[in-house]
């Protein structure tokens, strides 16, 4: 066993997901480092950090963002130990992992081979398949001809889903229904993952109609001891992106719950997984799970987790990184069976979008920022003060509303109730449209799936 101690970590991201390593990185006594692009030069998440850095001058709000050399060089002149890379951006790309390794810099993340594998859904979902996890039957490679698929459809049918293997984000999807739709989808998606990806490669599978997306949270040491944080139910998407997300996933029976960890684990532990990551699953009307895709990081909806488990997901993160154990002294779990959850959270993301106006993203001046907190309520927060500046170039969420309490019930009235409490002026939330979805009847049944969003129409009231 090699420990080896952080004194500094530079965190690779911007907004929320900065602020909250920020955070556990204080926590543990590490000192702080950001980069920031010129767009974020007043973003809130420069100043929560005891260092920061322009980073990217001249290269554009996002491509700064990807300007693994210049981090790299950044990391080293500024002593730092470790890069964390949050979500999007750099965090599932495996040359930036590997260069920060060669650099003898730790990245805080799994290992190289495992972001490559999970990277694109053809691999991983033939690490599943190896693994003797269920997925959704498709044809896991890339279609080169019609025929393929036309074949595919003999034997299973429609509706099937095209998919880039390298997408991410509910985008480069497109569903087919019918034979004269796949001609031109076909083309149509290979150009869109193209441009959009860099990669032109698509499969296609089965379309499962309102399923339910469940997933499991994976911790694992540098050691091989591997364990799951029970499941989420994210089912709550608007256009294959989440919007709200909660744990458990208690409509489920235990059992299949029980099932779907238990899949997740295996998954993991085929690959040797360490660090934090996510097994994502579809279930379908009748009740069997499938596994969809592996996320290699922290997770936006990873907040729900560790209120119901209690374990602080990226503490543990950036301790699996300095080499602890996950029974040391310093993690404290010395097994599965520590794992409990108690209650029910329920995580709403504010965005600065309209839903009156179709989602489109709301970009201005906050001229008043002021946020509801008390019993039950976690708000980890982006880019929201009164006076800032939201600009249209990076994504939309501005704060998360944790919610939760002894029952799910409750824990829906203490969201609504925040909510409410929100008072945020000068751009446009889609507060209103999250309140709609917490006291909805099937929302509160847990019975929503993943079309919920699409079949009720009066959420957008
Ligand atoms: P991304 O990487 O872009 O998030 P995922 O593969 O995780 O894409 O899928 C995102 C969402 O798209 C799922 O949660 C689900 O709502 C929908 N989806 C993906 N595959 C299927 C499928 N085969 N059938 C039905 N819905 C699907």
């Amino acid at each position: 066993m090699e420990i080896k101690k952080f004194k500094r970590v530079l965190v690779a991201n911007r907004g929320e997901i900065a602020i909250r390593i920020f955070r556990a990185c204080k926590e543990l006594g590490i000192r702080t480092v950001a980069i920031y692009s010129e767009e974020d030069k007043t973003s809130l998440f420069r100043t929560k950090a005891d260092e920061s850095y322009l980073i990217g001058k001249n290269k554009g709000p996002i491509e700064a963002y990807l300007s693994i050399d210049e981090i790299i060089n950044l990391a080293l002149k500024k002593g730092v130990d470790a890069i964390h890379p949050g979500y999007g951006f750099l965090a599932e790309n495996p040359e930036f992992a590997k260069k920060c390794l060669d650099a003898n810099l730790e990245f805080i993340g799994p290992s190289v081979e495992v972001l490559e594998k999970m990277g694109d859904k053809i691999t991983s979902k033939q690490v599943a398949a190896n693994a003797q996890v269920p997925v959704i039957p498709g044809i896991d490679r890339p279609i080169q001809r019609l025929e393929e698929a036309l074949d595919f459809v003999k034997t299973y049918g429609f509706p099937i889903i095209i998919k880039a293997a390298f997408g991410g984000g509910g985008r480069g999807m497109r569903i087919v229904r019918n034979e004269d739709e796949l001609v031109l989808a076909l083309d149509r998606a290979k150009s869109e993952a193209r441009k959009a990806f860099g990669v032109e490669d698509v499969f296609i599978e089965k379309y499962l109609e309102s399923p339910k997306h469940i997933e499991v949270q994976i911790l694992g040491d540098k050691y091989g001891n591997i364990i799951h944080l029970y499941e989420r139910d994210c089912s709550i998407q608007r256009r294959h992106q989440k919007l709200i997300e909660y744990a458990p996933a208690f409509s489920l029976p235990t059992t299949l719950r029980e099932r779907i960890c238990q899949d997740a684990l295996k998954l993991a532990k085929s690959v040797n997984y360490s660090n934090a990551g996510t097994v994502e699953f579809l279930v379908d009307q009748w009740g069997k799970h499938y596994f969809i895709e592996m996320n290699p990081r922290i997770q936006v909806e990873h907040t729900v987790t560790e209120v119901v488990t209690g374990i602080d997901i990226v503490q543990s993160q950036i301790l699996i990184s300095q080499g602890y154990p996950l029974d040391s002294e310093e993690i404290k779990i010395s097994g599965q069976q520590d794992i409990k959850v108690n209650g029910y959270a329920i995580q709403s993301r504010i965005t600065t979008e309209d839903p009156a106006q179709n989602f489109a993203p709301d970009t201005g001046k906050i001229d008043i920022y002021r946020t509801s907190s008390g019993f039950g309520i976690r708000l980890d927060g982006g880019n929201g003060f009164t006076g800032s500046i939201i600009t249209p170039y990076y994504d939309s969420l501005l704060v998360k509303v944790t919610s939760f309490s002894r029952t799910f019930e409750d824990a829906t009235k203490k969201g609504v109730r925040a909510l409410k409490e929100m008072n945020i002026s000068g751009v446009k939330t889609n507060i209103p449209f999250l309140i709609n979805v917490l006291t909805h009847e099937t929302f509160l049944k847990g019975m929503a799936t993943t079309n919920f969003i699409n079949e009720n129409p009066e959420l957008f009231n």
